[in-house]
């Protein structure tokens, strides 16, 4: 839903002034509709030499039916062993291309193969010929080798993609995204998940962020229409806002969901529960029994649970200054203690199945901070430092925990933002607008997905690369 500037900017009027007063025309992002392809239009691959993604990638996109393109001979030959015939992009040495018009959906780069300063300018070349050929809602993703697993100037080479990623995010416009994947060595099998997410409609609000995947376990066959099909999903605060649309998506990808808000909104919770064919639990996940309680819930009702998200959340906002000590307390207590005790009461009592997955919500403000949200913005760091505390005792237990960190996004809880800096907050990213509820959620359904195995541990911005926590 575009908001009420974008109204203007994309109306017949607003399209004749807005470039002649030199005003930004924040593009209409493409989103998610059931029964899409992942990715529709052409998608460029590209590789530097040495690259050990080609073969994997290959047959991802053939497996979602993706035109695919490529510049390269050697790249020619992987994708033919995956059965997939690419079409050729070549380019002139005056730069021009021998496709002429032809755009693409989505540019797709394994950068494993750059092994020092040197080797970087095979982004370039690479980037250099189409970075204008991108159609709008657009899709960049680079892949590379997690920095910390190399020595030398490998290492420094893997960690120079970061820039290189967040300069294209910021720089090729019309609604594109662009991501870095860091694909662990032997995690190769892991990146149909993310891949798919990356290259779809799904992530039309994640742009600029670094994601690790690593060695998750055997990858199960997965539905990709419906990668939660018989899991049992309990999410938290889903009577509206963000925690609404986490539920509807992860019902609308199979999953029961076991929505929980408190007591007041039960009507409200009730029928969105309603409306996904879910169940409801009403208390307040900060009383003392409040972990014991669902833990025995989920078990009686449904044997246990697959998907946590601890999406529940509040603030209270008071310079430091003028706070009251039962302010700090009551949100710290909702948006982190809650997380930690229901979190440590499902691991007891054994209650999150094999292949499990945690998603805990933090915040913009819990990376950059915020005046008069130094509540807040401590528990939404915390949730950052519950994620890093868990992710081995999760693995160990062969589920995952991650976390999303929403920037601007459109919901009650910014509605109450006086007008000026709600504007900046939306205008202030490269998407130049405010996220939808539905982009946290289809980044929590990514995390959530039977084949996200190897994504583990990983804090993932949902803010269309905000400026504002840069
Ligand atoms: P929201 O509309 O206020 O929804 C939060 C839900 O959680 C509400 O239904 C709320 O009920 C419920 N809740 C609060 N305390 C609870 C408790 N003790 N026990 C059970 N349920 C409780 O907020 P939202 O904007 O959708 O935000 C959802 C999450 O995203 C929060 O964790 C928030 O911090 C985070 N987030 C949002 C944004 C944004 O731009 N909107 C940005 C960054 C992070 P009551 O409030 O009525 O008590």
């Amino acid at each position: 839903m575009p908001d009420l500037y974008q109204q203007f900017t994309t109306s017949f009027v607003g399209r004749q002034l807005a470039p002649r007063l030199g005003l930004p025309q924040p593009p209409i992002l493409e989103r998610y509709r059931p029964g899409q392809r992942t990715v529709e239009g052409a998608v460029l691959v590209g590789a530097a030499p040495g690259g050990r993604l080609v073969p994997q990638l290959a047959k991802v996109l053939k497996d979602a039916e993706a035109e695919v393109w490529t510049a390269e001979g050697e790249l020619r030959e992987a994708a033919g062993e995956a059965g997939l015939s690419p079409k050729i992009f070549s380019v002139n040495g005056d730069g021009s291309s021998a496709a002429g018009d032809q755009r693409f959906k989505a540019l797709v780069f394994d950068a494993t193969g750059i092994s020092d300063a040197e080797s970087l300018k095979a982004l370039h070349a690479f980037f250099h010929p189409v970075a204008r050929k991108l159609r709008p809602s657009g899709r960049v993703i680079v892949l590379g080798t997690p920095p910390e697993d190399l020595d030398g100037a490998a290492r420094v080479a893997q960690r120079a993609l970061e820039g290189f990623v967040r300069s294209t995010g910021k720089e090729f416009g019309k609604g594109s995204t662009s991501n870095l994947v860091y694909v662990g060595q032997g995690a190769e099998d892991q990146i149909e998940s993310t891949l798919r997410f990356f290259l779809s409609p799904k992530s039309a609000f994640v742009s600029g962020q670094v994601t690790r995947i690593g060695k998750g376990g055997a990858v199960p066959a997965v539905d990709w229409e419906h990668p939660l099909k018989g899991k049992v999903a309990l999410v938290t605060g889903a009577s509206r806002g963000i925690g609404e649309a986490i539920a509807e998506t992860l019902a609308r990808d199979g999953a029961h969901v076991v929505g929980l808000d408190i007591e007041p909104l039960a009507d409200d919770l009730n029928r969105v529960m309603e409306r996904i064919g879910g169940s409801s639990l009403t208390f307040d996940v900060t009383e003392d029994d409040a972990p014991q309680k669902l833990v025995a819930q989920l078990k009686a009702e449904h044997g246990g649970v697959d998907v946590v998200v601890h999406n529940a959340g509040i603030t209270r906002d008071k310079r430091l200054a003028n706070m009251k000590p039962e302010t700090w307390d009551q949100v710290i207590a909702v948006n982190l203690i809650a997380p930690e005790r229901i979190t440590a009461e499902l691991l007891k009592q054994d209650a999150l199945h094999r292949g499990g997955r945690i998603v805990g919500v933090s915040s913009i403000a819990g990376i950059a901070g915020n005046n008069g949200q130094t509540n807040y913005a401590t528990s939404k760091a915390g949730v950052i430092g519950f994620v890093d505390a868990l992710e081995d005792e999760i693995a160990a237990a062969g589920a995952t925990i991650n976390a999303v960190a929403p920037g601007f996004i459109e919901t009650q809880m910014t509605a109450a933002i006086p007008i000026g800096i709600r504007e900046a907050g939306r205008r202030l990213s490269s998407l130049g607008q405010g996220g939808q509820p539905v982009d946290v959620a289809e980044t929590i359904a990514w995390f959530a997905s039977a084949g996200s195995g190897g994504v583990n541990g990983n804090v993932v911005r949902v803010c269309g690369q905000g400026l504002i926590g840069a």
